[in-house]
């Protein structure tokens, strides 16, 4: 019987989920420390004197090319992790991962990092091995984006330490943002955080390479360096020195010329996520499949515990646009680009369709076994 935290929606089948014994979720509890409604509530003042002392201690290394590198999608996150930089005379390189298939208003968001003063990389892998990888993640595993993941984390600090950049800016510590999870560093990026939250279940760069046997030379750029390489630089996340909250990410990007959508986007309702790129669409889409919740779950319990909706809102919005199907939009391009059938598509869906947790019909819409809603 699926389990919901009473005091957000998330339920007993999101992977690493830990309740306490009200049944309340450790993401509900990590947010009751950030928002000072507990003992042992973060002093965000003495966070933010730690993060400028830390840009005095970069700018005093005297780097040779850049002070801070930031992995950017061009989302509202990566404008937001910039905008904390900005009017500090740094050298800011944003790393652009472009894994997959970028969106116009992708692109155009992308180009307010440059608009802002910082410089930007973009770096596409080699398409004949990434497609390849692409479709062996999604027909096998149920997850196009299992080593994108990877590579999206771990390219960006290759280059802070090709260039020698002694600092790394990530965006959000998903480990406590989503999960509540105490047992990571709540600052640094570790190779245990990379195991954990950037491969999926546990498959690391070096485990795909050999089951698939794919000389691991050409997966480097997929995996995180060795913890003695990792030392070089200070991979930080900067939702340790400033408090993380989408709808303010979003004022911040705004001001930078940052586009949302006119309507909501598909799966959710909000119109500022998931847009800057279409293969993401279907990761969530194979996440709902797999665990039974999806996009709109996941920002209607971000909003819960800001309380901008309650749990009764929530849940309406989670039965509106959790279970839209995917749309041709997204498909077209998706199945073009790894080079697969749509019926093979549709096969894939179906075989990662968790049995225990929906009942589908033969037009696949989905309806819970134990639904509580
Ligand atoms: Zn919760």
């Amino acid at each position: 019987m699926t389990q919901y935290c009473k005091s957000c929606i998330l339920p007993s089948t999101k992977p690493y989920i830990k309740f306490d014994k009200y049944g309340v979720c450790k993401a509900c509890h990590f947010h009751m420390i950030k928002n000072k409604r507990l003992k042992n509530a973060i002093n965000w003042k003495k966070r933010k004197k730690e993060f400028d002392k830390l840009i005095v201690k970069i700018k005093n290394s005297k780097a040779p090319f850049y002070d801070v590198c930031v992995p950017v999608s061009g989302g509202k996150d990566s404008i937001t992790q910039v905008s904390h930089l900005l009017k500090k005379g740094l050298r800011i390189l944003c790393v652009n991962v472009d894994y997959g298939i970028k969106t116009k208003i992708g692109y155009h968001n992308l180009s307010c990092v440059t608009n802002m003063g910082a410089n930007l990389i973009t770096y596409r892998p080699e398409l004949t091995l990434h497609k390849k990888i692409l479709r062996m993640s999604f027909l096998k595993y149920g997850d196009p984006d299992l080593m994108s993941h990877c590579l999206l984390h771990a390219y960006p600090i290759r280059v802070a330490l090709n260039l020698k950049i002694p600092m790394v800016l990530l965006g959000e510590n998903a480990a406590l943002e989503y999960s509540g999870s105490s047992s990571f560093n709540d600052k640094l990026l570790s190779t245990k955080w990379f195991k954990y939250y950037a491969s999926n279940a546990g498959m690391t760069p070096k485990k795909f390479s050999k089951i698939h046997k794919i000389p691991y030379k050409k997966l480097k750029n997929y995996d995180l360096p060795a913890s003695n390489e990792l030392k070089k630089t200070i991979p930080v996340f900067c939702s340790y020195f400033f408090k993380w909250n989408s709808e303010n990410n979003l004022k911040i990007a705004k001001k930078y010329n940052f586009k949302t959508l006119s309507k909501s986007s598909e799966g959710t309702y909000r119109n500022y996520v998931g847009i800057d790129e279409k293969i993401n669409r279907v990761h969530q889409y194979l996440k709902l499949l797999k665990f039974g919740y999806g996009r709109a779950t996941d920002h209607a319990c971000e909003d819960i515990r800001n309380n901008v909706i309650t749990r009764k809102k929530a849940i309406l919005l989670v039965k509106k646009f959790d279970r839209k199907k995917i749309s041709n939009y997204f498909i077209n391009d998706f199945i073009k680009f790894i080079g697969i059938t749509r019926k093979d598509f549709f096969k894939t869906l179906k075989k990662f369709t968790n049995k225990k947790i929906w009942k589908t019909n033969k037009n696949f819409n989905l309806t819970k076994i134990d639904e509580i809603f």
